[in-house]
């Protein structure tokens, strides 16, 4: 666990631009037009030997209208609520303006480490905001220059002590379970003892869909509150984002790929990071949503994405959203789920819900299933049921004999998770039809109770 930043201040000072600076991808988007990105977003950060995580606070346009600055500073107060450390930036050409000290008041306010930054004070430029950023009462204050890199050493020389000291506390806090399983080491073998995942971060969830889809709504009902910006005020978009909240008890951190083509005015630089940023979405995840729209399902589009997801190895739940349109609603779920079936086989069973991100109904559901889903990716099987079940199997079925050479199963284990892995010793794995590797994928998941998550299954040779 590392500490949390926040980079807080009003519209244009240069939030967006550090936080591009420190995460070192483009997870943010920056750009002089308007209208484009615009939110909470989280990302890790590097600053030399440092790794933290970095929010990036609304930097909503500069709002003359009281609902806007509202929403700016509720969202500004909940990032410095989540963080551990806040760096609030003032544009040091512009000097401290009154906005600034609102901000100023709200940082003061949260009792927390507050860092004061003068951006936009590249060579000699600045100075004078410098001296009146003194006048905040927020400490002294450091000279940055976020888009040309300057005062980054200064930075580094104020976060390094807070890091430490962070690292100590959470030290001494950190209950001895609170242990991440690594992939590696959930590869061991004996699986009796091994331990249950325990979730020490969150839940990662990525929820994807076809423009429309409902992405947006869904988000923001699981959040509860107003921090994805939809809504009707032009100029509100944001592009690829997480953040981290508590659902019905479970942490969970969500990574949203907005659907930004209509809402934002669409520059090419937009609609290419939009698609990379739903792949991205995917990698980030554990559990991947899949939001069909019920008077589109499975476009090609859709099938790409769960497709794209289930090669990653990653734990999917189709979600079919504006249920409340639908009248007929037992024909159409037997239709949704026989169009399923067909459409997207290798990804047998996994739970197809239905929800309404309008009106909240079926968003147990989901929960249930999602985390439903995590477990089964998560799961473990011991060596000696496997070996009792691949039994079973062969003698209902025995492997083919291709060109009169028997193929041997011979023993098998789970070696990994996440998703579930297992291999099979055999003699001429390079014959095994794949028909057969089914009939043994089906029936693990029949089995075990492995419904929807990627299984992978490898042959290996033993005479
Ligand atoms: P945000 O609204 O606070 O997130 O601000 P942005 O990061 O979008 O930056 C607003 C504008 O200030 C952009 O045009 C940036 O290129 C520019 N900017 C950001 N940092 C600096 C800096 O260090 N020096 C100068 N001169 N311009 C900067
Ligand atoms: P996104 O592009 O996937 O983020 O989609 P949005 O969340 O912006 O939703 C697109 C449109 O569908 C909006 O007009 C929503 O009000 C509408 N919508 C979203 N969820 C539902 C739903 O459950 N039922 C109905 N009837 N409309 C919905």
């Amino acid at each position: 666990m590392s500490f949390t930043l926040a980079i807080v201040g009003r519209p244009n000072v240069g939030k967006s631009t550090l936080f591009n600076r420190l995460v070192g991808r483009r997870l943010a988007l920056v750009d002089d037009q308007p209208g484009v990105t615009r939110d909470l977003r989280e990302g890790d950060a590097r600053l030399a030997d440092l790794r933290f995580t970095v929010i990036d606070t609304a930097g909503l346009e500069e709002a003359t209208d009281d609902s806007l600055q509202g929403r700016m500073r509720r969202l500004t107060e909940r990032a410095v609520e989540m963080a551990d450390v806040s760096l609030f930036l003032i544009d040091g050409r512009a000097g401290v303006t009154a906005a600034d000290q609102m901000f100023a008041d709200i940082l003061r306010r949260g009792g927390k480490p507050v860092v004061l930054g003068v951006n936009k004070a590249e060579g000699k430029a600045g100075e004078e905001g410098v001296l009146e950023a003194y006048g905040l009462g927020l400490g002294e204050p450091l000279r940055l220059s976020a888009e040309h890199g300057e005062g980054m050493d200064d930075l580094y020389r104020v976060l390094q002590p807070l890091a430490d000291a962070f690292a100590e506390r959470t030290a001494q806090d950190a209950p001895e379970t609170d242990v991440a399983l690594s992939e590696e080491e959930a590869e061991v073998g004996d699986e009796a003892a091994a331990p249950k995942p325990t979730r020490a971060k969150p839940l990662q969830i990525a929820v994807i869909g076809r423009p429309n889809a409902g992405k947006s709504t869904l988000i923001n009902r699981i959040l509860g509150e107003d921090r994805l910006l939809t809504g009707p005020e032009a100029g509100i978009t944001r592009d690829a984002i997480s953040v981290t909240t508590d659902w019905a008890g479970t942490p969970i951190r969500i990574f949203d790929t907005a659907g930004m083509r209509k809402k934002a005015k669409v520059t090419d630089k937009v609609e290419k990071l939009s698609v990379s940023d739903g792949l991205r979405a995917v990698r980030f995840a554990e559990v991947v949503v899949v939001l069909l729209d019920v008077e589109i399902p499975f476009e090609q589009q859709d099938l790409r994405i769960a497709d794209f997801a289930e090669t990653e190895g990653r734990a999917v739940v189709i979600a079919v959203n504006k249920w409340d349109l639908e009248e007929d609603k037992q024909d159409k779920l037997r239709e949704l789920k026989e169009r399923f079936e067909y459409a997207l086989p290798q990804l047998r069973g996994a739970p197809l819900v239905t929800v309404s991100a309008k009106t909240g109904r079926g968003l147990d559901r989901l929960h249930g299933a999602i985390l439903k889903a995590y477990d089964v990716w998560n799961r473990r099987v011991t060596t000696a049921k496997l070996n009792q079940w691949l039994g079973a199997m062969t003698e209902a079925h025995p492997p083919p004999a291709p060109g009169g050479r028997r193929i041997k199963l011979r023993y098998m284990t789970q070696v990994k998770t996440r998703p579930p892995g297992f291999v099979v010793m055999c003699s001429h794995p390079d014959l095994m039809p794949e028909s057969y590797r089914r009939y043994l994928v089906n029936g693990l998941r029949d089995s075990f109770d492995m419904p929807g998550t990627p299984i992978r299954l490898t042959l290996r040779s033993q005479a």
